[in-house]
């Protein structure tokens, strides 16, 4: 039996593809070629794909709209897994505050809509996010103005640990922080989250959301092709260390000069220093001598050393 049938046997006759290109799945639509390619419905589905994982030893890796994935390598030799586990239900209700339930592969996009239009508050300000609450929740996504976080609300949720197995968690597990939750640590799996969402009025929340998306919309450019942005701002300490301004990674690369910078087909944008713009049918080497030579540059000008926010493969 080949390694598709054998993935096959646990996923679903006909549903593991083989050499697909990841350049759809990805906002950054760098070519990659999957070796083996599945897209989750259920909790079930994904369950599954992580059992035959582990069973056929054969890497996974999770994709939810790879909003934030930097994918460098032309072949992977995994089992790629699109989320498209869409599922949401009010479970409880508690006073003003509802417990709303919802799974990992649900675009933020079409939750904060909906949630907004129920007049249920809580995801708002993040309207305009891409992506997954999976993926949001990984990454903790995060605002500015004002600073609020995707997991500021979760309560508890069911992940698949590194053996297979479900299990709930609560919201201390996730050790939230700025752009940071536990998930990068222990590579586990989101199935669904619970968030405490509070009762508010819709004509309020859409004021709230369409102020946020008018702010992103002045900020960040729009229809291209990015994995917004491409570096973490540095910390306040190093802020105080170097007597800057801000803690913005922007700001930095905007200071060294470097707005507009291009290497083959990928360059910075000249709207948002942070944000990495690929035109389309660029080779990944130049995106990593880009980054190279942006982490040079603003190193020699301030002494800091850019990390990558994105996850890079
Ligand atoms: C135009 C643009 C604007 C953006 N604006 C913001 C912003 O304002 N704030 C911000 O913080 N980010 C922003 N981002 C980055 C990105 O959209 C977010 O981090 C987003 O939440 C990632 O979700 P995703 O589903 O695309 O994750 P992906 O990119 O698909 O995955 C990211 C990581 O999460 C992991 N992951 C995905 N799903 C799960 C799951 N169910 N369980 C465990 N791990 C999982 C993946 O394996 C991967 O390691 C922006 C990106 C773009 C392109």
């Amino acid at each position: 039996m080949s390694k598709k049938n054998d993935l096959e046997a646990y996923l679903g006759k006909d549903r593991v593809k083989e050499k697909v290109n990841l350049a759809p799945y990805l906002t950054m639509k760098t070519k990659t070629i999957a070796r083996y390619f599945f897209q989750a419905r259920t909790r079930e589905d994904l369950i599954a794909a992580k059992k035959a994982s582990l069973l056929l030893n054969i890497p996974l890796i999770l994709i939810g709209v790879g909003s934030n994935l930097i994918i460098v390598k032309n072949k992977l030799d995994f089992l790629v897994v699109v989320n498209k586990y869409i599922h949401k239900e009010i479970i409880g209700r508690e006073g003003d505050s509802v417990m709303l339930s919802v799974s990992s592969g649900y675009p933020v996009g079409k939750l904060i809509q909906e949630t907004i239009n129920e007049g249920l508050s809580g995801f708002e300000y993040h309207l305009g996010l891409p992506g997954t609450v999976g993926g949001a929740v990984f990454m903790n996504s995060k605002w500015t103005k004002p600073v609020s976080s995707f997991g500021d609300n979760l309560i508890y949720a069911f992940v698949i640990d590194n053996k297979g197995e479900v299990k709930r968690v609560e919201r201390e597990y996730f050790q939230f922080s700025y752009g940071f939750s536990i998930l990068q640590k222990t590579r586990e799996i989101l199935l669904e989250a619970v968030f405490k969402m509070r009762k508010s009025d819709p004509p309020i929340l859409k004021e709230t959301a369409a102020d946020s998306l008018k702010y992103r919309r002045l900020t960040q450019p729009t229809g291209i092709y990015t994995s917004g942005c491409f570096f973490k701002n540095i910390t306040l300490l190093e802020k105080e260390k170097h007597g800057l301004p801000t803690t913005s990674a922007g700001y930095l690369i905007d200071k060294s000069g470097l707005k507009g910078l291009r290497v083959g087909n990928f360059y910075v944008s000249p709207k948002h220093a942070n944000f990495i713009v690929h035109e389309g049918e660029g080779e990944t080497a130049d995106l990593l001598k880009l980054v190279k030579l942006i982490k040079k540059k603003v190193k020699e000008k301030f002494g800091i050393d850019l990390q990558e926010e994105v996850i890079v493969i």
